[in-house]
C-alpha cells in the first residue's frame, strides 16, 4: 500500500491515477502506507512549483501561475500531474505510451491546440513536449484528426439516439457492463414496454425543441440476442417515433445470436450497419472468455450478412486476451482483414473490478506484449488500407494503451465519434444507457444515466425521463 501525501488534496483522485499507470490497481492512501510519497505545492515569482519525492528521488516541476476559475483548476491539476508523473518516471525508469495523460481524450487536447492555430507536426511535438505522448501516439492521433475532417462538426440542431439493449446469451470474463443474462428471458418484454415508453416520451420532447435525428445506435449488451420480431417491433417504433438517421447501427455482437430473420429485420428497417465481434479466432480463448460461439460460427455469420447485402459491416477484436500470445492475435487479426469488412475496431484489454478476469485475480500480459499487438495491428491495418477514425482509453487497460477504430475510406461510424468526441447531444434510452446532453454555446456537457438494474428500470422508466426532460429543458432555456 502506498501512502501519498499531498497539500492538493482535491487533487489526490487524479495523483493516483498517475501512479497506477506505473504501478498498476496499487491501493493509495492518505494517511497510511508503507511506501510514502509527498508532494509538497509552492507559489514563487508567477510561478506553481510541484515538488514530489519518494524512496530517495526528488523531482520539482515549474508551471507558469494561470487565473480564472475554471483554467486555473484545470491547469493546477495539469502541473501537479507533470510533477507527479516526472517523479513515477525517474523512479521505475518507465514512459507509458500516453505519458502523463490519465481521465482526458487525448483527441480533445489535439483539438484545443488546433483551435490556437497549432496543427501538424507542430501540434504533435507539443503533445510530446507537454504531457510526454510518445511520438507514435501522436501521430495516431494526427492520423485520427485527418479522418474525421469533414464528420466532426456537428450542426447545432442535431442529436444521436442510443438504445440500450441490456441482454446477452452469456457473460464475458471481461465484461463490466449493465448487461444481465437472458436465462429465461421473462424480463425481456417488460423491458421493451418499458423502453418504447421512454423513446415516446423523449420523442416529444425532441419534438418540442426542433431537433432533428443524425445517427442512430442500438448498442448493449447483445441487440441481436432478442428474437427477430422483438427486434422488428422495436425499430419499427423507433423508426416511427425518429425518423431519417443518416446512419443506422445495431450491434450484432455475438455471432451466435445471428440469423437470418433477424439480420432481414435490419434490413427491413434500413439498419446498414452491423458489427459482428469475432474478439479472437481462437476457439479456445472463445471458451475461456465465456463467449459460446466458435470462430467457424463468426464466419458464417459474416457470410450471412454479407450474402443478404450489408455492406458496412464492423468487426471487433481485442488484444491482450488471456493466454494468447503475439502469434495468436495477429493470427485473428490477419483473418479479420482476410474477410474484409469495411471497419475494423481493435480494442486493448482492460480488467475492471466488475469483470469476473477481475475477481479470478488474472494479471495482464506485459506492456511491452501489449504495446507490440497494438502498434502492429496499426501497421498491418494500414497496408490493408484501414485508417485510425476514433480512439478511446480506459482504465485498467493492458500497457496503458487504447482502443481505436479502423476504416476503410468512407466507413468511418457517425455515431462513434460523436459519442467519442462529445460534439454532438447524446440522446440515450435503456437500463445503464447515459444520455449525454451537449450545450453548444458553453461547449458543456450534463449527463443523465438511467438506472442500471434492468427491473429498477423497468418499474421507474418515467421518472428517469422526467430527469432526463427537466435537465434538457433547464439548460436548453438558458441556451435561448
Ligand atoms: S457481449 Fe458485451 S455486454 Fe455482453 S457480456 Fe460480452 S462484453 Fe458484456
Amino acid at each position: 500500500m502506498i501512502r501519498l501525501e499531498t497539500n492538493l488534496p482535491g487533487f489526490f483522485n487524479e495523483l493516483c491515477e498517475v501512479i497506477r499507470l506505473f504501478l498498476g490497481a496499487v491501493e493509495i492512501r492518505q494517511d497510511e502506507g508503507d511506501e510514502l510519497i509527498v508532494h509538497r505545492h509552492d507559489e514563487a515569482e508567477g510561478l506553481w512549483v510541484e515538488r514530489f519525492s519518494a524512496q530517495g528521488h526528488e523531482v520539482c516541476h515549474a508551471a507558469p501561475i494561470v487565473r480564472g476559475r475554471l483554467e486555473e483548476k484545470r491547469q493546477l491539476k495539469r502541473a501537479a500531474k507533470t510533477g507527479c508523473f516526472l517523479l513515477m518516471r525517474e523512479i521505475t525508469g518507465v514512459t507509458p505510451p500516453w505519458g502523463s495523460l490519465t481521465g482526458i481524450r487525448p483527441t480533445r487536447l489535439m483539438y484545443e491546440l488546433r483551435e490556437k492555430g497549432v496543427e501538424g507536426e507542430a501540434a504533435r511535438r507539443a503533445m510530446e513536449d507537454t504531457f510526454y505522448v510518445s511520438p507514435d501516439k501522436a501521430l495516431l492521433l494526427s492520423d485520427i484528426l485527418t479522418m474525421q475532417r469533414g464528420l466532426i462538426d456537428t450542426p447545432d440542431d442535431e442529436y444521436d439516439l442510443y438504445i440500450g439493449i441490456p441482454f446477452c446469451t452469456t457473460r464475458c470474463a471481461y465484461c463490466s457492463f449493465a448487461s444481465g443474462e437472458l436465462g429465461k428471458g421473462t424480463l425481456v418484454e417488460p423491458y421493451l414496454a418499458a423502453l418504447k415508453r421512454e423513446m415516446a416520451l423523449d420523442a416529444a420532447l425532441m419534438g418540442e425543441l426542433g431537433l432533428t435525428i443524425r445517427a442512430a445506435y442500438m448498442g448493449g449488451g447483445t441487440p441481436t440476442a432478442l428474437t427477430a420480431k422483438q427486434l422488428d417491433g422495436l425499430l419499427r417504433e423507433a423508426n416511427r417515433l425518429y425518423p431519417g438517421a443518416r446512419e443506422w447501427t445495431v450491434e450484432a455482437g455475438r455471432p451466435d445470436t445471428i440469423d437470418r430473420d433477424k439480420l432481414q429485420a435490419l434490413i427491413d428497417n434500413g439498419v446498414e450497419r452491423i458489427s459482428v465481434n469475432p474478439q479472437t479466432f481462437s476457439d479456445e480463448t472463445l471458451r475461456v472468455i465465456g463467449r459460446a460461439h466458435t470462430a467457424a460460427q463468426t464466419v458464417e455469420a459474416y457470410g450471412l450478412a454479407r450474402s443478404m447485402g450489408f455492406h458496412h459491416i464492423n468487426m471487433d477484436l481485442i488484444a491482450a486476451l488471456p493466454g494468447e500470445n503475439e502469434e495468436d492475435f495477429f493470427r485473428s487479426l490477419a483473418r479479420t482483414i482476410q474477410l474484409a469488412p469495411e471497419s475494423i475496431t481493435v480494442h486493448t484489454l482492460a480488467i475492471k473490478r466488475s469483470s469476473r478476469l477481475h475477481e479470478q485475480g488474472y494479471a495482464q500480459v506485459d506492456a511491452g506484449t501489449a504495446e507490440r499487438m497494438v502498434n502492429g495491428a496499426r501497421e498491418r491495418l494500414a497496408e490493408a488500407g484501414y485508417a485510425p477514425y476514433y480512439l478511446y482509453r480506459q482504465k485498467y487497460m493492458a500497457g496503458n494503451l487504447e482502443n481505436v477504430g479502423y476504416a476503410k475510406p468512407g466507413y468511418a461510424c457517425l455515431y462513434n465519434i460523436d459519442n467519442m468526441e462529445e460534439t454532438t447531444r447524446i440522446l440515450a434510452q435503456g437500463a445503464g444507457a447515459i444520455t449525454k446532453w451537449l450545450f453548444p454555446r458553453e461547449r458543456r456537457i450534463e449527463r443523465s444515466p438511467n438506472l442500471r438494474n434492468i427491473e429498477q428500470y423497468i418499474q421507474r422508466v418515467d421518472e428517469m425521463a422526467a430527469r432526463k426532460r427537466a435537465l434538457i429543458l433547464s439548460q436548453e432555456e438558458n441556451e435561448q
